[in-house]
């Protein structure tokens, strides 16, 4: 079974000529695809009974997702959805809505994908990684999590405007597939959003980060350090021994170099751990002078001991930052009271919350 989602414009058009159809039936099926959400070759009526046949006889199929599971916020906007995989594998994914800038405007609406059942990364202070690395997610599924929430905003005449991969695992662990879903949905024969409207995040995966700057994307990367040194940052990410705080700086100038997109590095702030002025003055040494952008994000509650720093603490080390000319900025949460903020996202908790 191959399921249609999975397939690039160009590799859907090479499978129409190879059926010896003309090259534009591959855009009646595209063009549904992305903008009409199918569920099975049968909702395609423009296209030909024989060639929808011959499809669904070579073992093609329209994957959608099904929602297993729904919890919205409060204030209605952030959505986490549990979602079932045609795989019969289960996977979170959310959906985050802020204010129009301008009055009447549409809303900004960022889903926030997983690109892999767990994360193998360990980083402590994160749910996912402490349920430990279950499975990596193939392309069509971190799509279909991307076209779910397309279709249930369509029904409010709204529409995605941005994709970060922040959900749960380590995208650049699963590349060929991460890469393959960010092409189909920035392609515009695919669904079509503007790479600069993309964001991949990495706990500092070099060869990936390498790789991603060959890509010849415009997307953005964010680079979640954590840590000025190696040694603390070693305590929080357990696995990061390879790779030391300096070359993943240096990974992200190169990034920047390459791509001309400006690399954000993440900070989740723990109190009484990497918090103090000390370790902010040591951070704004560090990044000082290279235009990076600093994010900070006051830790969301996991099951870990790990607290969040008190509000001025967070306000301090923001202003040693921005004093040394480092570009910074808080992370305003979102979702936090329904587990769907940054590093709350684990499976088998989803259907409790
Ligand atoms: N694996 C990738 C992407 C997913 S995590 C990465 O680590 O970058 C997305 C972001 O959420 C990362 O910056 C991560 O550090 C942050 N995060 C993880 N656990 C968190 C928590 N408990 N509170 C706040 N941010 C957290
Ligand atoms: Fe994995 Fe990112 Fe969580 Fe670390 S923070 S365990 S890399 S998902």
């Amino acid at each position: 079974m191959t399921d249609l989602y999975r397939l690039l414009p160009e590799e859907m058009e090479q499978l129409v000529v190879d059926m010896g159809y003309p090259r534009y039936r591959a855009d009646q099926i595209l063009l549904p695809l992305y903008y009409k959400f199918p569920k099975e070759l049968d909702d395609i009526p423009q296209l030909p009974k024989r060639l929808r046949e011959e499809l669904t006889a070579t073992g093609y199929t329209i994957g959608s997702a099904k929602e297993i599971h729904r919890v919205v916020s409060n204030d209605g906007d952030t959505t986490k959805l549990l979602l079932g995989m045609t795989d019969n594998s289960s996977v979170e994914t959310v959906l985050m809505q802020y204010e129009p800038a301008v009055i009447g405007g549409h809303p900004r609406s960022t889903v926030c994908v997983s690109t892999q059942i767990g994360c193998a990364m360990g980083c402590v202070f994160c749910a996912t990684g402490q349920m430990g690395f279950e499975t990596n997610l193939k392309a069509e599924h971190i799509v279909s999590q991307v076209i779910h929430f397309a279709e249930m905003l369509q029904q409010r005449d709204e529409h995605i405007t941005n994709l970060v991969f922040m959900g749960m695992g380590e995208p650049m662990a699963n590349y060929d597939e991460m890469i393959r879903a960010v092409k189909i949905l920035t392609h515009d024969r695919g669904f079509g959003l503007g790479q600069r409207h993309v964001t991949v995040s990495t706990i500092g995966i070099r060869s990936g980060i390498k790789r991603l700057a060959e890509e010849d994307l415009q997307i953005g990367l964010a680079i979640s350090l954590h840590a000025p040194n190696d040694k603390l940052r070693r305590k929080l990410v357990p696995t990061a021994s390879p790779n030391s705080v300096e070359e993943i700086i240096q990974d992200g100038r190169d990034y920047f170099k390459k791509t001309g997109r400006r690399v954000t590095f993440e900070y989740a702030l723990m109190a009484g751990i990497n918090d103090s002025p000390e370790i902010a003055t040591e951070l704004a040494k560090l990044l000082r002078g290279n235009g990076s952008h600093v994010n900070l994000i006051p830790i969301n509650p996991t099951a870990g001991d790990f607290e969040r720093p008190h509000e001025n603490n967070v306000l301090e080390f923001k202003q040693i930052l921005s004093d040394a000319g480092v570009n910074c900025t808080i992370r305003v949460e979102k979702g936090t009271e329904i587990s769907a903020a940054c590093g709350q996202l684990r499976t088998d908790l989803a259907t409790q919350s």
